[in-house]
């Protein structure tokens, strides 16, 4: 019987019930295998660097989820896997801070992290969870290393790299952000130190090519563009008068050339050590060598330099022009020296005012430039990069051993080599127990003081005694291919035999990612290391397609008190209490409703009790035998057919605001007295909330269908709506002749809008045309309101 009689709502029973159902049912975990319209649904997966989720993640991983139980209901077999990227110095500075082992404190965190996620609600496919720290995972990432470094594109290099002096280790570029570091946010200081590298620079015009073809958010895209940073340009050679140097400076207006007055270079440029420059430029040059990045970005609008005493001789104009140096200027971008064009460019022309700098105004077409340098070997093409090659060793212990080996003797060989790959059968290369593992700052990593067992093995080559490679890899590594993993990792749990990172029946079935969805904060650190990942394994035949998100949404942000969620500004959010009190459904709902979900917004916890009420009368409406009854009312059928088009179109464009703004109408249409829905169309009305709120709609849908056999809703389709039910109101339009009431016309709501329309109907009006002796004067036209024609 599907009238019951009005029943207590008791969330937390419902909630675990269907937990354990769905799971019993093997509700959301689709066969991989004989899936016929397979859609992978992708969310980021978290970092358990913390007590649990908090409320933001939860925002994130529900809007994600509405998305994937969306599509299921289009038709499409859904893939929403989870996992954890619990290995890397998100993990262990959270294990620093506690004083707990990493790999002790990630047992704790997953079971945390995994039955939270569980009582959201998700529709996870839990069989094919993985862990970043899992041997199992990180033998693929080590492997993935290995196939770097065969291709060519792993290298040992010494470079001035960034060194977080509060995580003891180097950082990626990336991880870099305004000068400090992206987890700790301390300052980041300079240092020249021999590190792993990939090539991913030789990646650059594919990546940046590649953009134009991905559905991406724009402000990710260009936010993409502008760190790779391509600009094409000239190279111009100066020569320094009275001296046998030469200065290059890298310019993208040539056209400019004769409007630059003077030259800057960067102070740690190495033309400096061969010039006896001025003891002021000197000083500025010591002062500005100590200086950190960030300090010399802060000191950006008050610009500061210091004239050599040299001056270099214009390459077409033959006239001089000094040579000064100033902090601005970036050695490690372009030359490390410019042309100041103070006309043309604004931070050159706050220099030139600042010192009393000439400007000049002059124009001149570039090809010509261009050839004329070109004729006195002064000018060359040249194509510049903002982006680096990324820096991968770190010198910490929680993460996947970098599976390199080095032997003395193979070093000492001609032409030999002392750094070796790990043969790939002796995979994974486990990160050994140590229990001194917190970093040093010495630039060694933990693992130097592994014991020897582990640090020393045989050399591939030579079979000699070599050492292990004691750094980590960047944790952006583990993520940069976990997508990839997810459909196999069922397959190579029951066939250990397959060893494989990837089954390519099921890569080819489910890949790329339909939907990727996840916050802007990896705009480009994870998403750009992936993309790159992702080509090269394309390039080297290893995949068919070259993006691996072709789809990518990026949500808000859910914000406390004005701020981000963060530990540091104690005003996180917890779920799990409101969980307890409301139930999940509750809680998905009101996040859901604070805003659009591309905004985030604002979390106020006083709303929460209106949300929860709003469920409950939903519940007592569905289950009110005088509600449900044989035969829809007109009002409401309106409603629902109405209802049912517009919320889908809302949660296809992750409107989920708004789509429960239409529910609630829907309801309050309902809720009038003399409205009720027949059974089926409460069946209707039940599945499209279903995505929003999983549990109470399961409950409801179980108790109006009373199935001998269960069937969720979760596996029902999006119903239809009638074409006839939702076509617009009908508006009526008063024509007028001199403000004098004619005649009206019944058009559409759409139709009322537009003048042309209405004013073409309203002559053919016989009232109208009667008393519309002469071409009107004027028109007045109030859309959806009133036609007046004057004469
Ligand atoms: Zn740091
Ligand atoms: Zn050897």
């Amino acid at each position: 019987m599907y009238n019951l009689a009005m029943k207590q709502y008791k969330h937390t029973d419902v909630e675990a019930k269907w937990r354990v159902k769905w799971d019993q049912n093997k509700t959301y975990q689709v066969d991989l295998d004989k899936a016929k319209k397979p859609f992978y649904n992708l969310m980021m997966f978290p970092y358990p660097s913390a007590e649990g989720l908090h409320v933001g993640n939860m925002y994130a991983f529900t809007g994600a989820d509405v998305y994937g139980r969306f599509q299921r209901q289009q038709g499409y077999d859904v893939f929403e896997p989870i996992g954890l990227d619990g290995f890397g110095i998100h993990s262990e500075n959270y294990a620093i801070k506690l004083g707990k082992h990493p790999a002790k404190l990630a047992k704790v965190s997953q079971k945390r992290f995994y039955e939270q996620l569980a009582r959201i609600g998700n529709g996870f496919a839990w069989n094919n969870k993985l862990e970043t720290y899992d041997p199992e995972y990180y033998k693929w990432t080590q492997w993935l290393f290995i196939q770097m470094y065969k291709k060519g594109l792993a290298y040992r290099g010494k470079a001035m790299v960034n060194w977080c002096p509060s995580c003891k280790t180097v950082l990626a570029d990336e991880q870099v952000e305004s000068g400090v570091c992206e987890r700790c946010k301390n300052e980041v200081e300079r240092k020249e130190m021999e590190q792993w590298f990939f090539k991913i620079t030789n990646y650059a015009d594919k990546l940046l090519e590649n953009i134009e073809k991905i559905d991406w958010p724009n402000k990710i895209k260009s936010a993409q563009r502008q760190w790779i940073g391509r600009s094409e340009g000239l190279e111009i050679a100066w020569e320094v008068a009275k001296t046998a140097e030469k200065i290059w400076t890298f310019t993208t207006r040539p056209d400019t050339i004769y409007g630059a007055t003077f030259i800057v270079i960067a102070p740690d440029h190495p033309i400096l050590n061969k010039l006896n420059i001025s003891k002021e430029a000197k000083e500025y040059k010591l002062q500005a060598l100590k200086k950190t990045e960030q300090k010399r970005k802060a000191t950006e609008k008050d610009k500061t330099g210091a004239d050599t005493g040299f001056e270099a001789i214009h390459p077409i104009t033959g006239n001089r022009i000094p040579i000064w140096i100033a902090d601005f200027v970036l050695m490690d971008y372009g030359t490390g020296a410019i042309m100041s064009v103070p006309a043309h460019d604004e931070r050159d022309a706050a220099f030139a005012a600042k010192f009393n700098l000439p400007t000049i105004d002059k124009l001149a077409d570039k090809d010509e430039v261009f050839k004329l340098l070109e004729d006195k070997d002064a000018g060359v093409k040249k194509t510049n990069y903002h982006l680096r090659d990324w820096l991968i060793s770190r010198q910490r212990y929680w993460g996947p051993p970098i599976p390199m080996v080095y032997c003395e003797k193979c070093a000492r060989l001609p032409g030999g080599q002392g750094w070796q790959p790990v043969p790939e059968d002796q995979l994974p290369v486990l990160l050994p127990a140590v229990s001194d593992w917190e970093p040093k700052g010495d630039g060694k990593g933990p693992l130097e003081k592994a014991p020897d067992a582990w640090l020393y093995t045989k050399c591939p080559n030579c079979g000699g005694k070599a050492k292990r490679e004691t750094d980590v890899s960047d944790t952006f590594l583990d993520s940069s291919w976990y997508f990839l993993r997810y459909p196999s990792v069922k397959k190579n749990i029951e066939n250990p035999l397959l060893d494989v990172p990837w089954d390519e029946g099921l890569t080819k079935k489910w890949l790329p990612v339909n939907a990727y969805i996840g916050g802007a904060e990896h705009a480009v650190l994870h998403l750009l290391y992936a993309r790159f990942v992702t080509i090269a394994l394309h390039d080297w035949g290893m995949l068919d397609f070259e993006e691996p998100f072709p789809f990518l949404f990026s949500h808000g942000l859910i914000i406390k008190d004005g701020a981000k969620m963060s530990k540091s500004r104690g005003n996180v959010i917890v779920p799990d209490d409101y969980i307890d009190k409301y139930g999940a459904d509750t809680l998905r709902m009101y996040l859901m409703f604070v805003g659009p979900y591309s905004q985030g917004g604002d979390f106020r916890d006083t709303s929460m009790a209106g949300m929860n009420r709003f469920l409950l009368r939903c519940w007592s409406l569905f289950t009110d035998s005088q509600k449900v009854k044989a035969k829809t009312t007109n009002k409401l059928l309106r409603k629902l057919n109405q209802t049912i088009k517009q919320m889908g179109e809302d949660i296809a464009s992750f409107k989920y605001n708004t789509a429960i703004a239409r529910y609630m109408e829907l309801v309050n249409v309902w809720r009038e007295t003399d409205q009720v829905l027949s059974k089926e169309d409460a069946i209707s009305a039940i599945k499209i909330i279903a995505p929003l709120a999983p549990y109470v709609s399961e409950e409801i849908y179980q108790s109006l269908t009373n199935d001998e056999e269960f069937a969720s809703v979760h596996l029902e389709l999006w119903p239809k709506f009638d074409e006839n039910q939702v076509k617009e109101d009908i508006i009526t339009i008063p024509v007028q002749v001199n403000g004098k009431l004619r005649q009206t016309l019944e058009v559409s709501c759409e139709q009322s809008k537009i003048q042309s329309e209405i004013e073409k109907l309203a002559r053919e009006l016989p009232n109208v045309k009667k008393y519309l002796l002469s071409e009107p004067k004027k028109t007045i036209f109030v859309p959806g309101r009133l036609l007046n024609f004057v004469i």
